[in-house]
């Protein structure tokens, strides 16, 4: 296993690239510690794919540098890497049997025969081949080819790092939770550092212990599920992690805080020094609709609201309330009663957002 440092990092798949739209990776640094189980979360042309590519060698950065425990790599190839990759679409020799599949990459490698009996057995077990070992890979279905592929990424403990790319895409769906439950299990048993990438916050945040959230060619936070739900670095965090996301309002700046429609939502002193040194015009707030008040009655740091829906989940209900122009969504218990279609709702000021330029400010901690 290896701590996988990305320094400077930057991808551009044109070869004059004339500006940041040029780049699938903008310039980045992160690190992806020994032994962690990560997950890589974005939207589809993010750059997840790249920067796996980049990591196991398939693709040559254009910029910046890999480094495997402080070790520039750029110049390994991906066998020299010792990465094994799992794709979103099975790589398996089809004339082969299905024992001997698994137990290529561990031939490769110069492990004796007793040690891949062992480990063929050891992964078949969990993966649940044991029954079709001894079959033409060929004749499988795709969720058995697509164990085998997932297989033949995890027998060797030997390897750098396991990067998935998006593996169940093909899956069934019941299936798939089972896979996600069995790569968790096989992570704390072996001890291995993996990259899972998938664009479902679901599939991250059940897979891994901290989460990559990746937009436009970098990491905007890198964070535990809890962290990045709590207190969102950049605003696609906010939008693209809960359900629904962080309500995002456009303010502007005003005395004493600021403004959206006829509104004022004061700020500490600290935060309107930060906005007023950036400078910046882009200037949002964001509230969870987990963490919105809603009352009856209004008080001093209430704004009035009218009801415009409310969808009834089972356990808890989600109401779209409209706030001068701007529609919030709130989730509030099942068991919430709303008295006619006027209520007022509070921002409780830990959970009340400032973001400049799409990146959250904070006040620094007493
Ligand atoms: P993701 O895996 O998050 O969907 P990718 O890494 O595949 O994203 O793609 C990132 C960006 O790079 C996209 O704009 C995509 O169109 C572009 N891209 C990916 N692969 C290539 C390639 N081989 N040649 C040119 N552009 C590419
Ligand atoms: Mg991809």
């Amino acid at each position: 296993m290896a701590e996988i440092t990305l320094k400077s990092l930057a991808h551009s798949y044109s070869p004059n690239p004339t500006g940041p739209e040029d780049y699938a990776i903008r310039e980045m640094d992160h690190v992806w510690h020994k032994g962690g189980a990560y997950a890589l979360l974005g939207p589809s042309g993010c750059g997840k794919s790249t920067m796996l590519n980049i990591i196991s060698g398939l693709v040559r950065p254009s910029d910046g540098d890999i480094l495997f425990d402080g070790k520039r790599v750029n110049e390994l190839s991906p066998t020299e890497r010792n990465i094994a990759q799992v794709f979103q679409f099975p790589v398996i020799y089809d004339s082969m049997t299905v024992y001997e599949n698994l137990a290529f990459p561990l031939k490769n490698a110069g492990k004796s025969k007793e040690q891949i009996k062992k480990k063929v057995a050891e992964v078949a077990a969990i993966l649940e081949l044991e029954p079709v070992l001894s079959k033409k890979a060929k004749g499988l279905t795709a969720d058995e080819k697509q164990k085998i592929s997932m297989g033949r990424g995890l027998v060797r403990d030997d390897v750098s790092a396991i990067l998935f790319d998006e593996p169940l895409t093909v899956i069934d769906p019941q299936l798939k939770w089972k896979l996600r439950r069995k790569l968790k299990q096989i992570h704390e048993q072996f001890d291995l550092t993996m990259v899972y990438v998938t664009h479902d916050q679901l599939e991250a945040s059940t897979f891994a212990d901290k989460i990559a959230v990746m937009y436009g060619g970098v990491i905007v936070q890198f964070g535990t599920p809890r962290e990045l739900f709590e207190s969102p670095n950049h605003t696609f965090v906010g939008y693209f992690i809960g359900s629904p996301g962080m309500n995002l309002v456009e303010v502007s700046r005003c005395d004493g805080g600021v403004c959206f429609d006829d509104m004022v939502v004061p700020l500490s002193d600290e935060l309107l020094k930060h906005i007023d040194n950036k400078g910046s015009k882009n200037l949002k707030i964001g509230i969870r609709p987990e963490f919105v008040n809603v009352v009856d009655q209004p008080a001093d740091d209430t704004y009035e609201c009218q009801v415009r829906d409310v969808e009834d989940l089972g356990t808890y209900k989600i109401i779209a309330l409209k706030l001068g122009n701007q529609i919030l969504k709130v989730r509030v218990d099942e068991d919430h009663q709303l008295n006619g279609d006027v209520v007022h709702v509070g921002f409780p000021r830990q959970w009340l957002k400032l973001y400049v330029d799409e990146f959250l400010i904070e006040e620094q901690a007493e």
